[in-house]
């Protein structure tokens, strides 16, 4: 397999072929085409697998594909990546950018994480963005104060679900989802797969690809 047979835009393809990225990762073969039709995905996959392209890219596709036809305003986001630590979420952000490069500064990524100024991210989100990747927790305190809003959100990615359980997380996980359109696309990854993770998984995602790598 290719990622010029995925289908995906030029400029991402073009960005691939500078990253050396010469063929994709198993996780990206099995699930990049999947994720392109909507599907939504259970995926058993470690860090190292290259499961952040495996998400990112066809996100990335899926925003281009509907800029031309949609317009929305105000603070909302389209992609929400939840992720379990701000470390991850810079460097799933930073993978979001890279990747984003050639589109002509037409895709907004904004970082969203605890344990620095809230002031930044709520400036960062002024007019809404395209991806959010956040923390569970700083995420609530921008909804609360209305920095940003989830009705609009067409996607969501759990990263590293076991961890973001295990870390205490739950119930701010939960008043995020229920702050999401029931109607989306929900791509779920977790190395390993706990009852609550299960649980989860259950209660989000609607007949999904499942695949454990
Ligand atoms: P991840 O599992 O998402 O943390 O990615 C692990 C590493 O693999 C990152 O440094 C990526 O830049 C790199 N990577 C992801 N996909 C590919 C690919 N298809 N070819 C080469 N490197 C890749």
């Amino acid at each position: 397999t290719t990622f010029a047979e995925f289908g995906l835009h030029t400029p991402l393809l073009a960005r691939l072929t500078e990253l050396k990225y010469l063929q994709p990762t198993p996780i990206q073969a099995e699930t990049i085409p999947s994720t392109l039709t909507g599907k939504d995905l259970l995926a058993g996959a470690n860090t190292g697998s290259g499961k952040t392209a495996a998400f990112a890219l066809p996100i990335l596709h899926q925003l281009v594909s509907r800029r031309a036809t949609t317009s929305a305003k105000g603070n909302f986001v389209s992609a929400l990546v939840l992720v379990p630590t701000r470390e991850l979420a810079k460097q799933v952000a930073d993978s979001f950018k890279s990747y984003a490069v050639h589109l002509n500064g037409d895709i907004k990524v904004v970082a969203a994480f605890g344990g620095v100024s809230v002031n930044t991210q709520m400036l960062a989100l002024r007019g809404g963005a395209d991806v959010v990747v956040a923390t569970p927790g700083r995420l609530l305190d921008l909804v609360s104060s209305n920095a940003l809003k989830l009705s609009q959100v067409t996607t969501l990615v759990l990263d590293e679900a076991d961890r973001m359980l295990s870390l205490g997380f739950t119930e701010e996980l939960t008043q995020v989802l229920n702050l999401l359109p029931k109607q989306k696309q929900t791509l779920l990854f977790s190395a390993t797969f706990p009852d609550e993770v299960r649980q989860l998984t259950q209660a989000l995602l609607v007949n999904p690809l499942e695949i454990q790598l």
